[in-house]
């Protein structure tokens, strides 16, 4: 098979490497593909977008591959692959830099920070900068510099109908609206660009653990903390079992445990006296927040959700921590049969609640938590694994039924949800003018393997 004026290379199911293309990050997703066009530049995905439209080919456009619902690879239509596209141009003068639609979030890290500068990204380095940031993008840094869409300048983006556009605040304005925020659906886009900050390149950052039994009286802890905390201060808190990393001593690989992890995006010593009242409470088991490199921290956790396990996740925004709420976290965080299972909690507020509601199609500014409930099990123990942790991972959510705000981050939906959950993440208004947007620029929804906004 040929595509006309594509350069990059073709992987029909007889290529050497076909299996590797067409694996993701969530090894529970495994699909053919008639056609994998791993594109070399813009022009190639235009190319390609119009051969599929040409030949009525389902589309798939894969970013980082990273998505939990595998929407990046699909049976037997063409995925356009944009992996071979990770260049980061950084311009230091300006503050910006322009990120190509297949890099990751370690891609921009190691770049940027080589002049002392970063953007809010996702907190593990080998998710992809593509479908991150579409979806609107959380990380360490966004309670000071807003969320990754907040700082997206620009985009090109291949449309349905195979032409290059830019969309900014001057061109196609509706269509950059959309973007931030409203998924895959608008195009493919083959290029960012963002808004950089300084930042360390030495932070004060990293997790101190307590034991699961501390569950509760963390969480409580917790809620007062973030309550008076600077924007500098983002923190993650992680029910989980305590990683195998080499950092960490080996009697405590494997045990139970609440961590809240954090990075100050400002001066070491103003991050040492933010994080003071943390390290101080109660009896940590291990405590290793310290000034380190920011790449290193944004690299931490990268080894400890792997490509190719088996995930399957749940998620919602919180309306808060009501002592009810810590009390169902509390009860179902430990309850996984897999000890790679875990649950997260991001925390909000600062600049990503000061942007306007309407600003972009980002719905869930006004939350102060979130939560990911994050099934996780080998491969080869799917089966009994698999449906334990299923079952674990929807009891959990239905349990915090009564503490759910209306909104999810669209980016932490799962495969098995229906559209009520799409409409869930952005509200009826943002839900109903992203459907007039996908009219104008999708009209037929050729990019439907996302969570999907149907056009209106
Ligand atoms: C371990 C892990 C940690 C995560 N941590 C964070 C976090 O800290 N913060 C956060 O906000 N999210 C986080 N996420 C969620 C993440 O935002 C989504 O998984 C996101 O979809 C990943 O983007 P990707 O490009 O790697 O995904 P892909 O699977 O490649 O794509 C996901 C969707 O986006 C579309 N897409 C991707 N790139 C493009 C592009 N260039 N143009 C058009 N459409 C595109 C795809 O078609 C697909 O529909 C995490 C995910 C994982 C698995």
């Amino acid at each position: 098979m040929e595509i006309d004026g594509f350069r990059g290379e073709l992987m029909a199911p007889d290529h050497a490497e076909y299996d590797t293309a067409r694996a993701v990050w969530n090894g529970t997703i495994d699909r053919r593909p008639r056609l994998i066009a791993r594109c070399s530049g813009a022009a190639d995905a235009a190319a390609a977008v119009r051969f599929a439209r040409d030949h009525d080919l389902e589309i798939a456009v894969r970013g980082g591959g990273h998505g939990v619902a595998g929407a990046a690879v699909c049976d037997d239509g063409i995925v356009i692959d944009l992996s071979a596209m990770r260049a980061v141009w950084v311009d230091p003068a300006n503050r910006t830099a322009r990120v190509q639609g297949g890099a990751l979030w370690g891609d921009v890290d190691q770049e940027t920070q080589a002049h002392g500068l970063a953007t809010t990204g996702g907190i593990i380095g080998h998710t992809g900068v593509g479908g991150l940031t579409l979806g609107g993008g959380i990380g360490w840094l966004m309670r000071k510099h807003g969320l990754s869409i907040d700082n997206l300048l620009a985009a090109e983006v291949v449309t349905a109908e195979g032409t290059s556009v830019v969309a900014s605040p001057d061109e196609h304005p509706d269509l950059f609206w959309a973007l931030r925020g409203g998924g895959g659906n608008f195009g493919v886009v083959t290029s960012f660009q963002f808004a950089l900050h300084p930042v360390g390149p030495t932070v004060t950052a990293g997790p101190v653990f307590w034991a699961a039994d501390d569950t509760a009286d963390v969480l409580r802890f917790y809620r007062d903390f973030v309550s008076d905390i600077p924007d500098e201060l983002g923190t993650v808190v992680k029910l989980c079992t305590i990683p195998p990393l080499p950092v960490i001593p080996e009697d405590l690989h494997w045990r139970p445990a609440i961590a809240v992890a954090c990075c100050y995006a400002g001066a070491v010593e103003d991050g040492e006296r933010a994080v003071q009242a943390l390290r101080g409470f109660g009896s940590p088991l291990i405590d290793l927040i310290a000034p380190k490199a920011y790449v290193a921290h944004q690299w931490g956790l990268d080894d400890t959700v792997p490509h190719g396990w088996h995930y399957y996740w749940k998620s919602t925004n919180l309306a808060g921590l009501s002592n009810d709420a810590i009390g169902v976290v509390a009860a179902h965080a430990h309850a996984a049969n897999s000890p790679r299972s875990y649950a997260a909690m991001f925390h909000f507020g600062g600049a990503v609640a000061r942007v306007p509601h309407d600003a972009t199609a980002y719905a869930g500014r006004d939350v102060p938590h979130n939560i990911i409930i994050h099934g996780a099990w080998l491969p080869e123990e799917s089966g009994e694994m698999e449906a334990a942790e299923t079952a674990w991972a929807r009891g959990f959510l239905e349990a915090l039924e009564p503490h759910r705000a209306d909104s999810v981050y669209v980016n932490f939906i799962d495969a098995d949800e229906d559209d009520s959950r799409v409409r869930d993440a952005y509200g009826d208004e943002i839900h109903q003018r992203l459907a007039e947007v996908k009219a104008k620029y999708d009209p037929d929804n050729a990019f439907h393997l996302n969570q999907n906004i149907r056009p209106e």
